[in-house]
């Protein structure tokens, strides 16, 4: 589904010009595509912040299984828009920063990369920040065509608000244009109060317009949507709840058992990896709750389309397309007329805030026991 340069999408940034506030750029260089939303979220609240402009960073996907079998770099623009952002904040593709205004005002010979004194200890020299060591933060890099000259420094000082002040006094733009770090400035899972930021996050047209052209193709509403995350590396991850030293907030399962340490609900081995039982449990409960005529299933591994399928026995169509893009399931997942997803996985976390913020119900494997739910989730 990304073939198409969503022109529009793009076209309104033709024109940039250097902003005198300076500008922070970072990899996001930890997870896939759910770490780095979150990632996001926070580098752009953090971005707003130091009233500096956030160079937007492509998605890196990683391919080891399929060709080029390489890291591909895909550009914010390909899946949303970058202008629905800048109502929040100013931002910059990365791509147009370095074709832009690079050349002229961070040119080589004057890129300076700032990390964390704990982050460079580990470089031979201990005193390099570690840009481009291994994968994916060379090939990150190498994207744009970029070496670092000098290692800035910096410690005792974190990305939350707390710390504002001593970044504007530590890092003025004057001297500091260009702040450049080696992973997001924000932190994994989200915090609560970036959660909302999601619906600056907005599908490009096209993207959204050949979603919508598949879901009225195959999905006849209502429709509920369902996210497993049920794959080997995923078991091995839950496994951690089995010891109980993992306590209620792992991963991203604040977003079920609630921000608060202190009053978190409980992290149950079901919410993290729900067994077949579980899995029909709530399709059973949510389609009859919807009356629903169709059901979506998104996966990392196995559909059990069957035997979801025979769950209804036939007077609900079950469709499961497995597409090449996860994109595609993002998509259709939020566009459901009910979600259910994993609350540890931040793939479901990026399809539960978008749906928040456009009012749309969900619920999680294993929170809804015996029927009974949320009133605020009652269709
Ligand atoms: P998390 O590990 O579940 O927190 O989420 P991440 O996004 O960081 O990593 C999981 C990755 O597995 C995703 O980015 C996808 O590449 C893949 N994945 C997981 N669930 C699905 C799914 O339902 N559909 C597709 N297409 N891919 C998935
Ligand atoms: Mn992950």
């Amino acid at each position: 589904m990304r073939e198409e340069p969503a022109d529009n999408d793009t076209g309104k940034e033709g024109d940039v010009t250097w902003d005198e506030s300076g500008y922070v750029l970072y990899c996001p260089c930890m997870g896939r595509f759910g770490n780095q939303a979150d990632h996001f979220l926070g580098s752009l609240a953090f971005a707003k912040m130091l009233n500096r402009t956030l160079v937007v960073p492509p998605w890196i996907v990683y391919r080891h299984h399929t060709p080029p079998y390489t890291n591909v770099h895909v550009p914010y623009s390909e899946f949303f828009q970058l202008e629905a952002l800048s109502a929040y904040h100013r931002v910059v593709s990365l791509e147009m920063f370095m074709e832009q205004l690079a050349p002229e005002h961070w040119p080589r010979g004057q890129r300076n990369a700032y990390c964390f004194e704990t982050a460079a200890q580990r470089s031979s020299d201990k005193k390099s920040c570690p840009m481009k060591d291994g994968n994916p933060f060379g090939p990150f890099w190498n994207y744009v065509g970029v070496e670092f000259d000098k290692s800035i420094l910096f410690s005792g000082i974190s990305f939350s608000t707390y710390h504002q002040p001593q970044w504007m006094k530590k890092f003025p733009p004057w001297e500091h244009p260009v702040l450049a770090l080696p992973g997001a400035p924000a932190q994994f899972p989200v915090i609560e109060e970036h959660v909302g930021l999601q619906r600056y996050v907005v599908w490009s047209d096209s993207f959204a317009k050949e979603g919508e052209e598949l879901i009225t193709a195959q999905l006849p509403r209502p429709y509920i949507g369902i996210h497993l995350r049920i794959g080997i590396d995923w078991k091995n991850a839950c496994k951690m709840l089995e010891s109980g030293d993992a306590g209620p907030h792992f991963m991203a399962s604040p977003q079920c058992v609630g921000y608060n340490r202190q009053t978190a609900l409980p992290l149950t081995m079901t919410m993290c990896l729900p067994d077949l039982v579980e899995i029909r449990r709530a399709a059973k409960l949510w389609a009859r709750k919807t009356s629903a005529r169709s059901v979506y299933i998104a996966t990392d591994s196995e559909s059990h389309a069957g035997e979801i399928e025979k769950l209804f026995k036939g007077k609900v169509k079950v469709v499961s397309l497995q597409p090449d893009l996860a994109q595609t399931d993002l998509y259709v997942l939020g566009r459901a007329d009910h979600f259910i997803g994993n609350c540890v996985s931040s793939f479901s976390a990026f399809v539960k805030r978008e749906r928040d913020a456009q009012g749309r119900p969900s619920s999680f494997f294993g929170m809804d026991e015996l029927g009974k739910v949320n009133p605020k989730e009652e269709l």
